[in-house]
């Protein structure tokens, strides 16, 4: 017996399979998709065991491997094939494809080793007169009664009573140890909460989706915010566990929304697993072993937990589709939504995925029925959508009003006279942005990464939000000496601002700073969903998701930051978010008000917002795209070269584009070298290169020669993004 184990090496990530042969001791335990250790070059490596064979034809002697490490298959059929879609369409490797699906425990590495976890109980060894007899104090009595009472007892707590004892009960063997394992997390009980009962619209979109179970339809529900969504979602999912399936649901970043994921535990209890970046490698290890062990029928996670090894698998839900953080912005650079889209495929089974806000590449497709629309045009309990006020402030600065308008002000102040809260959103951390000289122009860079530095006043240093270079802020200028000036603004000085201005006010801030420990964040949420806080303010962490039924008005203190971001995207993700942020106003029982700060008050992309409207929005930007040809009309491909020396990678950037332009399809448009828009990152110089096509049947070919003939580049690297987010 003979088999085919991939092994992950080093250099630039090329897949290698390699023939070894089973020893006879070890054929019982071989199976596809388990790891095993072999000796490679002197050492010893781990790989997956990709496929068996009977006989091997080689003229050199095949060696044997060493061991199986797992008793249960890592990767079953359907992760090996969704490794090979990555591959295929990110022309990723295999390795990095199954690196990224599995939780570190289970990647074939020998650096990280994550053990199972285990407790260890007690129990009797005989009979209970019997063990009382040959007890000879009174607490190892009290020990003994207690493990014949409880059945087995764990050690820990035994050991509470009196450690010598048990020791000495364990010698004497009148008791013995028991490993069990356990895992990390464990549910705790909580009321059950019970369905609701949907309103028509929502039942329209509950009815067409239950209709296509066990069939491949992708739907759209298009809904806004708090039009009961997620109680949808929830009762879709009932519906699929009725019928013996599983159900897997995405949601952004994951601890951004603890409201969600505590809605679902209420309602379906110990069913849940969940999957995200907060959880410790152990805890990923035993999530991730309850849904491979079909211990639970409904996972919630963010990106990576697309590749959950869930069984029966029977509808797949991506909540807040537009969020970016679907894409990973690192090798693989895969998209969860195009995952899931091939995974529902293969499974033949529902995809739905649900925003307020749709990307334009899936509105497009639902009005080709390539995706189903389902509409819910109102929010649950008839509640109107709030109100919108677009605030000049070129006319505000000449009244002396920097940073909150007079007109934010009363509304701030009436609406603490109210007792209702306050929301204000400001999407910058830091204190100021930069600081410049006014005499001489001079600002902090970082001299790793061409971007200015942002001051953060608590611990009065200037920080690169790139790579965390960090220095310390001088009073005067290092070049001209004169005094240095603050400019821009964030999110810590709006606090110092806020609470100047009322000075009775209670302030609590949320952004990257403040929500560095694990569950900061949700301290920060219910804090104020306490009502003992008037105002909470923060980045765009404030605008995801939560439902706040005290807040009535909502401050946008720059519209126009994220518009000035040069992307083509940036029109989306401002409008997405200011939308989102607006939402978060009058969700129950009060009217909902916004107030819209901006140096652009004709902005059409805010007048959309202002209006509240988002088919406006999709008309306009829509129009833009036609013309730009940007997606959704044109696919993107951006491809980035990198080198530490500049020469080389102008060069080799030059030669990337001709190439393009050579092999290319004629309707196929390549545009660049351009330098990228952080230049230098960490050192590293970064040129861009943008695919934009519509058909292209040599693309793929192409970019893989490309690929190829750079893995032997040592100076140079070459990055292909399929579909970027970002470019
Ligand atoms: P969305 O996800 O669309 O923003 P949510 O699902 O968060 O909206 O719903 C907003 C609020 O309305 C939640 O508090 C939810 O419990 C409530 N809700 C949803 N559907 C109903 C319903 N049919 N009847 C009563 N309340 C509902
Ligand atoms: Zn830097």
């Amino acid at each position: 017996m003979y088999v085919e184990v991939l092994l992950e090496l080093k250099n630039k990530q090329m897949d290698q399979t390699y023939t070894y042969k089973v020893p006879e001791t070890l054929r019982s335990a071989i199976q596809v998709g388990k790891r095993v250790k072999v000796p490679f070059n002197h050492r010893e490596l781990e790989g997956f065991i990709l496929s068996i064979k009977n006989a091997c034809k080689s003229d050199f002697e095949i060696v044997e491997l060493l061991n199986v490490i797992d008793d249960e298959i890592v990767l079953n059929d359907e992760l090996i094939k969704m490794g090979t879609f990555l591959k295929e369409t990110y022309l990723c490797s295999l390795s990095s494809a199954y690196a990224v699906m599995l939780p570190s425990a289970l990647k074939a590495s020998l650096k990280t080793k994550i053990n199972k976890k285990y407790e260890t109980y007690l129990s009797l060894k005989m009979e209970h007169r019997k063990a009382l007899s040959l007890c000879t104090n009174e607490r190892q009595k009290e020990i003994v009664d207690c493990i014949e009472e409880i059945g087995n007892l764990q050690k820990s707590e035994a050991n509470k009573l009196s450690i010598s004892s048990v020791t000495t009960l364990l010698n004497k063997n009148i008791i013995q140890e028991i490993k069990e394992e356990v895992y990390r997390l464990q549910n705790q009980n909580r009321e059950k909460d019970e369905k609701k009962v949907l309103n028509e619209e929502q039942k329209k979109a509950f009815d067409a989706i239950v209709q296509s179970l066990k069939k491949h339809q992708k739907f759209l529900l298009y809904g806004v915010t708090g039009s009961g969504k997620t109680e949808i979602y929830m009762q879709v999912i009932e519906e699929v566990l009725n019928q013996k399936m599983t159900a897997l649901v995405l949601i952004p970043e994951i601890s951004l929304t603890p409201q969600f994921v505590s809605n679902f535990k209420a309602r379906f209890q110990n069913q849940v697993a969940i999957l995200h970046s907060g959880l410790s490698d152990g805890e990923k290890y035993d999530e991730w072993r309850k849904i491979s062990r079909g211990e639970v029928s409904i996972v919630i996670g963010a990106r990576s937990a697309v590749f959950a090894p869930l069984k029966n698998l029977g509808i797949i839900i991506i909540d807040e589709e537009h969020s970016d953080s679907y894409k990973q912005e690192n090798n693989p650079r895969y998209n969860a939504i195009e995952v899931a889209e091939y995974r529902t495929e293969i499974n033949q089974i529902p995809l739905v995925l649900g925003s307020a806000t749709p990307t334009l590449e899936r509105m497009a497709k639902s009005t080709k029925n390539i995706y189903i629309r389902l509409e819910l045009k109102n929010r649950v309990n008839q509640n109107i959508l709030p109100i919108c006020t677009a605030i000049d402030m070129t006319c505000e600065i000449k009244k002396g009003n920097f940073i909150l308008s007079e007109r934010l002000k009363t509304e701030i102040e009436s609406a603490m006279s109210r007792h209702e809260q306050i929301i204000l959103l400001l999407n910058r951390r830091g204190f100021a942005t930069t600081i410049t000289c006014s005499n001489c122009g001079f600002t902090y860079k970082c001299p790793n990464c061409d971007i200015t530095l942002t001051y953060h006043k608590t611990n009065h240093n200037l920080r690169c939000h790139y790579c965390g270079f960090t220095t310390f802020k001088k009073e005067q200028c290092p070049k001209c000496k004169e005094d240095l000036n603050f400019y821009g603004l964030g999110t810590e000085k709006l606090e110092q601002i806020v609470k100047e201005s009322f000075p009775d006010i209670k302030v609590l801030r949320m952004d990257a700073d403040t929500t560095r420990k694990k569950n900061s964040y949700e301290a920060i949420t219910s804090k104020f969903k306490s009502g003992e806080y008037d105002l909470l303010l923060g980045t765009q962490m404030i605008s995801k998701g939560l439902d706040f039924p005290r807040v009535s008005l909502v401050g946008i203190i720059n519209a126009d930051e994220s518009l000035n971001i040069p992307d083509f995207r940036s029109g989306e993700k401002t409008f997405s978010l200011l939308y989102q942020a607006a939402g978060r106003a009058g969700r129950k029982d009060t009217l909902g008000n916004v107030i819209l700060q901006t140096y652009n008050p004709n902005n059409p992309i805010l007048k959309c917002v202002e209006e509240q409207s988002y088919e406006k929005f999709y008309i306009y930007e829509m129009n833009i795209r036609k013309k730009l040809k940007y997606p959704p009309y044109y696919f993107l491909i951006s491809l980035k070269v990198t080198s530490k020396d500049y020469d080389e990678c102008s060069k080799e950037a030059i030669k990337v584009a001709d190439y393009l332009r050579k092999k290319l399809a004629d309707t196929s448009i390549v545009l660049g070298p351009t330098t990228a828009n952080v230049f230098k990152m960490n050192n590293v110089y970064r040129f861009n290169i943008i695919i934009k096509y519509r058909f292209d049947n040599q693309l793929r070919m192409v970019l893989k020669e490309l690929d190829k003939m750079f893995i032997l580049n040592k100076k140079v690297n070459l990055e292909i993004d399929i579909n970027p987010t970002k470019i």
